[in-house]
């Protein structure tokens, strides 16, 4: 299946490019559309979906798993990462700072 967006030729049955990550399939798009509570996602560092595009898969997942930032290469200098970083760091500082209440 060639990649709508760098003309990279996939495999068949493959749902996202091995080249750079585009969900090809309707369940890739699905695969990371899941809400979960703050304490989940930070804990099992799960992959917001509006971080995934461009991000680069490290291995093969299955239809219906959700996405960790273990599974994938975050592309290179984005702000978008720096501002989830700083938020998940006022996460923490909160969750500590409401223990000690
Ligand atoms: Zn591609």
């Amino acid at each position: 299946m060639k990649c709508s967006k760098c003309q990279f030729d996939n495999p068949d049955a493959t749902n996202f490019c091995g080249k750079c990550g585009m969900p090809l399939t309707a369940d890739a798009r699905k695969t990371y559309g899941l809400a979960d509570k703050a304490e989940v996602v930070y804990g099992d560092r799960l992959l917001p979906i509006g971080l995934a595009e461009g991000c680069t898969l490290q291995r093969d997942v299955k239809a219906g798993q959700v996405l960790s930032y273990d599974d994938v290469e975050l592309p290179k200098g984005r702000l978008c990462d720096e501002l989830r970083t700083w938020q998940e760091n006022q996460y923490q500082t909160w969750k500590i700072s409401e223990k000690c209440r």
